[in-house]
């Protein structure tokens, strides 16, 4: 570990919860450098949907690179671009009646947050956007504006403006809707909130901590959007590719985002790549408003062509992801009753799911004893508090169930000895 902790930053953090050194993965597993193999339920916090290494994908990037495929060209048109073009339409946009047009923004998830939020001021001419409590977008100034967490707010350095922060469902208890107070906000001319430009949601929190938004909450938000004249933009970033069990995480809800930003597990191999959607009549954008040296990764374009062909021709995929799932769902339900004194809860929609055990320290406890056991899971939520489960879709049974397994014991050894905090010496030592 020695170069790590003499040259980089302090900024790191996932290779603290971690620290091994990985140098191989496979489908559902990461492998350290001892031969050590690990089950990845981390799983880029959401961007190996696929599952590491994915061999469908692999060939196809294989052959692209040999064959001196373009890797690099600003946003000139490519082969590899228009088959990922033709690939979203035909599998994608079309089947779902979606009319939207695609921004290839930089890399990033945050970039394509940007691009969505800059957009949706230059169309209705406002400055303020509405986010939401624990909401997360990423952490440039633009999506940190928008973003919830402390943290990550305190690092911006600089007042974080153009956001009104509303609740989101749930947050004051069940039985409060909150979108009936942002409807009251934005009809009240004295509310001391200005009228905004969008509203940005996720359908479900990730990095606030599985938080997922009800059915009924996120049409409502929709008509509230629509009474008062507000875009509504769906982050999809984490939710989205499959994560809830379909492709878009906004689909079974029934409402139609204006503007829809994605990334993480859209290039199916863990590739930069991000994208904005807006729906065609949104689309004001003038040439090279939004620029970046690396909008559209051809790399990535071959592997999401392959990742869309595969996995999204048919809705075999999304019922299997709401099998496992429904298994997930059953396995939480359970550690909740059986440990949590009453106080743990399950959360979370597909496989986008975790338990909240109200303490981080706990939790942290429970991430540390499951990767002694071999088993890679981190915390999320205010406070570290929620167990977020996040195993690649493609991951299988048996699989899942060792997973299950590593995290019901690694709940009851840390609820049994509750209070004792994790040191770094609990770490291995290498
Ligand atoms: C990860 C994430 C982002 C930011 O993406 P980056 O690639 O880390 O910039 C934005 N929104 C949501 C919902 C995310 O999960």
């Amino acid at each position: 570990m020695k170069i790590f902790d003499e040259l980089e930053s302090e900024v790191r953090s996932y290779a603290r919860s971690f620290p091994r050194v990985f140098n191989r993965a496979k489908g559902e597993y990461l492998y350290d450098s001892e031969g050590n193999e690990f089950l990845d339920f981390l799983a880029g916090a959401g961007t190996l949907n696929y599952g590491h290494n994915n061999a469908l994908f692999k060939q196809s990037l294989i052959d692209y690179i040999e064959a001196d495929g373009i890797a690099h060209g600003l946003d000139l048109h490519t082969s590899a671009k228009q088959a990922f073009l033709e690939t979203l339409q035909s599998k994608i946009l079309k089947p779902r009646n979606l009319d939207y047009q695609v921004q290839f923004t930089g890399p990033t998830g945050t970039n394509a947050v940007e691009a969505a939020l800059k957009l949706a001021r230059n169309i209705t001419g406002r400055h303020n956007i509405i986010s939401f409590t624990n909401g997360f977008h990423g952490v440039s100034l633009g999506a940190l504006s928008a973003t919830g967490n402390s943290h990550h707010r305190g690092a911006a350095g600089i007042n974080l403006g153009g956001v009104s922060r509303m609740p989101y469902d749930n947050y004051l208890g069940e039985g409060f809707d909150t979108t009936a107070y942002l409807d009251k906000v934005l009809s009240d001319s004295s509310s001391g909130i200005d009228k905004p430009a969008a509203v940005i949601v996720e359908t479900v929190q990730g990095e606030g901590g599985i938080n997922a938004a009800s059915f009924e909450w996120l049409k409502a938000l929709e008509q509230v959007c629509r009474r008062h004249d507000v875009l509504l933009i769906v982050d999809d970033i984490q939710a989205g590719c499959g994560r809830t069990g379909t492709f878009f995480s906004f689909e079974p809800v029934g409402i139609q985002p204006d503007i829809v930003t994605m990334s993480k597990s859209l290039s199916g191999y863990g590739l930069p790549m991000a994208v904005v959607f807006m729906k065609s009549e949104h689309d004001l954008w003038k040439p090279g408003e939004h620029n970046g040296t690396f909008r559209g990764n051809n790399h990535a374009f071959i592997t999401a062509t392959a990742a869309i062909n595969h996995y999204w021709s048919d809705d075999a995929f999304s019922k299997d992801i709401a099998r496992k799932g429904d298994v997930i769902k059953a396995h939480l339900d359970r550690f909740a009753e059986e440990y949590g004194d009453g106080n743990f809860s399950a959360r979370g929609r597909g496989m986008f799911r975790g338990i909240n055990c109200i303490s981080g320290e706990l939790a942290g406890d429970i991430s540390l004893r499951a990767f002694k056991k071999g088993l890679m899971i981190e915390t999320s939520g205010a406070e570290d508090q929620v167990i977020k489960l996040l195993c690649p879709l493609i991951i299988s049974d048996e699989a899942l169930a060792k997973g299950l397994a590593i995290i019901e014991e690694s709940i009851k050894e840390a609820c049994q000895q509750f209070r004792r905090i994790p040191s770094e010496k609990d770490f291995f030592q290498s």
